[in-house]
């Protein structure tokens, strides 16, 4: 754990008052018996036959439209495994809570007490009319992808499996900027990509479609590198293999550009940095403890770009740059669905935020008077209050381009107006 915190403070955190850390509220006056009439028995009744002639009416008369889902059964909580649904509550409702105040997002977390597939994507189709869209958590590969996948089929709402995606759209934005700044090709740059997992072979499949070369990808997991010779890849591993086989991780960071690392911590040493390319751009995003440590990558040689997962260090991927926003702006033109051209605009809506000048009050968030964008400031810092009015309209424009809105917005000025009052 992180030495700042210590384990009785999270404890008490999550205890004190009403244990846990979300509520219901309600949105409407009950102050008077009319209120109370209006709301429930028999005012209640008008809005359930206009949704009864229409289902589309549930935006207009219930919580649907700004309503997520938030779903785990638990097998892949943070980097504590396979804790079970119950011990996966506190994640679900920290997630419920990060999309509240950074996007205004209503949350109901739900657990399952399930591993089987069927029974995890039959539970969820029918929890569809709730919901305005469903954030997939902590849901362990290989199913995640299968559950994912059926989900993105069946359903009607946008359905997101945030370890997969968050992590691909944020990093991608760090790449990107990092390629800028030492001015590379993406096309061009050789890339060593340590874990075959949920993370990183969602990130992968990203930088791909951004413009990475399959045939310069070299993935590793516990057995070492995906290739064609090897017999035990699953599909989702299989795709990644390539003629070419490395011997060891070692062999294969020689001359790379880009290391991208969703594994484990302390798996990269010093010397394989330095015989990285010139200006190598290292991903080490393995939690809590990165594939390298931070300050040892940036010893290793000052021409390095780092970003780890961590908030003590420059250039944090933190998924919450993205899944608030990415539901904002899908809920709003009210997706069908968040397919990759909306992933896409988000990146690139990260990416050229973190270019632009950086408002005062996030520096002085940070106790600084200077963020600019460079080695140590790549992407945007969470508390960053234009990331709501750049990410989720550029992914509503990208729903709407692809003709996956059932919503159009037109007046895009009111629109981010109405987002940051
Ligand atoms: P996952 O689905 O369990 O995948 C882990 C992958 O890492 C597996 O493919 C595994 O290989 C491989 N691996 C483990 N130890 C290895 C080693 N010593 N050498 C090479 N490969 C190794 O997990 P995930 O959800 O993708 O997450 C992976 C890591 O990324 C975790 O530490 C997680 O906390 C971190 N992560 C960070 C962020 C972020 O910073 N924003 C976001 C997502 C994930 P096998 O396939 O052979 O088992
Ligand atoms: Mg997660």
């Amino acid at each position: 754990m992180n030495k700042k915190i210590r384990k009785e403070d999270a404890l008490y955190y999550h205890s004190k008052g009403r244990p846990g850390k979300i509520q219901v509220i309600p949105t409407k006056e009950t102050n008077t018996q009319r209120d109370l009439s209006l709301a429930y028995s028999p005012g209640v009744a008008e809005p359930c036959l206009e949704i009864a002639a229409n289902v589309e009416n549930a935006y207009l008369y219930t919580a649907k439209g700004n309503l997520v889902a938030v779903i785990s059964n638990g097998t892949a909580v943070l980097g504590l495994g396979d804790i079970g649904p119950e011990a996966s509550k506190p994640v679900m409702e920290g997630k419920g809570l990060l999309f509240k105040i950074y996007s205004d997002i209503d949350v109901f977390d739900i657990e399952l007490n399930t591993k089987d597939v069927d029974e995890f994507v039959r539970t969820v189709k029918i929890l569809e009319p709730t919901f305005g869209g469903i954030n997939l958590e902590d849901i362990k590969a290989p199913e995640c992808f299968e559950i994912e996948a059926r989900l993105k089929k069946e359903l009607n709402i946008p359905v997101m499996h945030d370890d997969q995606h968050g992590t691909a759209i944020i990093s991608a934005a760090a790449m990107l900027n990092a390629l800028v700044l030492v001015k590379k090709n993406i096309g061009d740059i050789r890339v060593v990509v340590s874990g075959a997992g949920a993370s990183a072979v969602s990130c992968t499949k990203l930088y791909l479609s951004l413009g990475v070369d399959p045939q310069k990808v070299a993935m590793f997991d516990t057995k070492g590198h995906v290739n064609n010779a090897r017999t035990d890849l699953n599909e989702m591993k299989r795709q990644f293999a390539t003629d070419v086989a490395y011997g060891s991780l070692e062999e294969a960071m020689v001359g790379a550009d880009l290391f991208l690392g969703l594994s484990t911590a302390d798996i990269v040493s010093k010397e394989m940095v330095i015989s990285m390319a010139k200006d190598p751009i290292v991903l080490a995003m393995a939690n809590p403890n990165p594939e390298i440590p931070y300050p040892d990558a940036v010893a290793a040689r000052e021409d390095v770009i780092m970003a780890t997962g961590r908030s003590d260090y420059p250039n944090q991927v933190n998924n919450v740059l993205g899944f608030p926003y990415i539901f904002r702006g899908a809920l709003d033109v009210r997706a069908t669905e968040i397919n990759e051209e909306m992933k896409l605009a988000a990146v690139h809506a990260l990416a050229e935020l973190a270019r632009k000048p950086v408002p005062d009050i996030v520096n002085l968030a940070y106790n600084e008077t200077n963020i600019v964008f460079g080695q140590n400031y790549i992407i945007p810092k969470p508390v960053d209050p234009r990331l709501l009015t750049t990410v989720a309209p550029a992914v509503a424009k990208a729903a709407i381009a692809t003709g996956v809105a059932r919503k159009i917005i037109t007046d895009w000025d009111a629109y981010e107006q109405e987002l940051s009052n």
